[in-house]
């Protein structure tokens, strides 16, 4: 496979040629050095985290029209972007976004070829908060302030292209696994539910070693959808140990929630919840993992006024108000049909993807609906926000002062974007990130 090709593209003067030569100068491997002085380099090769990449300059764009791109301009900056497997577009952050940088955008975006913002001439923090602007040019991923004189932001610069290049070769087009753990106290019913959902599926497909000593992972097939079910082994013998049993499980509960997309816990309906109920379900939400609440020997319950039940668990649980809860009896198999498809939905609530444009459209009016604090005379300002990431879903907020954040004000954005986007059974992070004054 010939070595990705990272094309520099961008207007006159933002800086390419400096940005290649930065870049070559500092990665070094300059394999194959075109001749004349460094200004005259159009192409090298360089290496980053063991890859090694052609980075070429789009000398395209030299004769920058007044207002529009004309066709020959357009064509050359096209056959450039045609042969790249990634793009860096290079705008001025002095300059904010010019119609032209807009023309540009549009190009980028129609190409659909992976691209990285980079505003650059971010000589310091003031400069560095303006590249926020540049989400304006709707192109995915956030925009990167660097400077290439200086050297400022250039390595993230690399680390970013180098996860834009689509993965060679393409290994595994099979969807992803979905990734389940069962958990809860000992004697609530986790094995036999195992049983009883691997019974439902009877397509149990391998049985897979884990990370953990002696764990066995089972996948099994839902619907044409795969699942893991992590550490089955762990299930299912977990009452053959003596002294220190209930210690040891909880250690492996962990590790097997910190491996996993989804926890489903398993509590008792023939007795109160308990502390260690509540503190499994804690760690469920602190390792970020989606989760369902299985109620499970339903069958024993005489009086079943489901209403009352889950009033009592959301009170136990206020700290999880998205959990989803099913009532189950492992032993009939009552209710256990209804899971699968509760651990879907979580799955996909947790890869959803809600545009920048849209965050941003309710993060304001959350904020015109009530101001965020103040601390002093210093009031928090939430400059922008985006969901940098799925599966954890991870929203970054980038505010002029992280440390003027209260846990309450926290907690109001995430039911905001709760009461739009949804998120049912997962929680969400969120991310602040400082970005100067402005
Ligand atoms: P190109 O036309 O896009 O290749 O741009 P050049 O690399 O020739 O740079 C244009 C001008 O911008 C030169 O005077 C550079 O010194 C300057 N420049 C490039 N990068 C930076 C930077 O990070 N900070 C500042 N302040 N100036 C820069
Ligand atoms: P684990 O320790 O959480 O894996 O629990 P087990 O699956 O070993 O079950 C513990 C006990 O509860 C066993 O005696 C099961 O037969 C019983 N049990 C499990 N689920 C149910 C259920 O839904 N209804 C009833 N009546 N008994 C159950």
């Amino acid at each position: 496979m010939s070595k990705p090709v990272v094309a520099i593209v961008g207007r006159q003067n933002v800086g390419k040629s400096t940005l290649l030569n930065r870049l070559a100068g500092r990665r070094i491997a300059i394999v194959e050095d075109l001749p004349g002085t460094t200004r005259d380099r159009i192409q090298v090769n360089i290496s980053w985290q063991d890859t090694d990449l052609l980075l070429v300059d789009t000398g395209g764009l030299e004769a920058e029209p007044q207002s529009a791109i004309d066709q020959g301009v357009k064509e050359q900056v096209q056959v450039a972007i045609a042969e790249a497997d990634a793009i860096i577009y290079l705008v001025d952050v002095r300059n904010g976004v010019t119609p032209y940088d807009q023309e540009i955008a549009d190009i980028l975006r129609r190409a659909g070829k992976p691209v990285v913002v980079a505003a650059n001439k971010a000589d310091n923090a003031a400069l560095e908060s303006r590249a926020l602007e540049f989400h304006e040019l709707g192109l995915s991923g956030e925009p990167l302030a660097i400077s290439a004189y200086h050297g400022r932001g250039t390595d993230e610069l690399l680390d970013r292209v180098i996860d834009l290049l689509p993965s060679s070769p393409p290994v595994d087009t099979e969807p992803e696994a979905i990734k389940v753990t069962i958990v809860g106290r000992p004697n609530v019913g986790k094995s036999m539910l195992l049983n009883a959902l691997l019974g439902e599926e009877r397509a149990i497909v391998t049985d897979t070693p884990g990370t953990t000593r002696d764990a066995i992972d089972t996948v099994f097939d839902f619907q044409g959808q795969s699942v893991l079910v992590i550490d089955t082994a762990g299930i299912r013998r977990r009452g053959r140990w003596g002294v220190g049993v209930e210690r040891y499980s909880v250690i492996r509960a962990q590790q097997a929630i910190d491996r996993a997309d989804i926890a489903l816990l398993v509590i008792d309906a023939t007795e109160p919840m308990t502390a260690q109920d509540m503190h499994i379900a804690g760690y469920i939400q602190e390792a970020v993992k989606g989760i369902v609440l299985i109620v499970n020997k339903w069958d024993l319950v005489a009086d079943k006024n489901v209403t009352e039940w889950s009033r009592s668990i959301r009170n136990h649980l206020k700290f999880m108000p998205y959990a989803l809860v099913q009532y189950t009896s492992a032993k009939s198999g009552q209710g256990v049909d209804e899971i699968m498809p509760l651990v879907c939905q979580v799955y996909e609530e947790r890869h959803k993807r809600i545009p920048t444009a849209v965050v941003n459209t309710v993060v304001r009016q959350a904020i015109a609906a009530h101001h965020p604090p103040s601390a002093g005379s210093r009031r928090l300002k939430i400059l922008y926000a985006t969901q940098a990431d799925v599966n954890p879903p991870t929203f970054v907020f980038f505010v002029n002062d992280a440390k003027l954040m209260h846990f309450s004000y926290r907690r109001y954005l995430e039911n905001k974007l709760r009461q739009s986007f949804g998120f049912v059974g997962t929680p969400i992070r969120i991310v602040l990130r400082n970005r100067g004054e402005s």
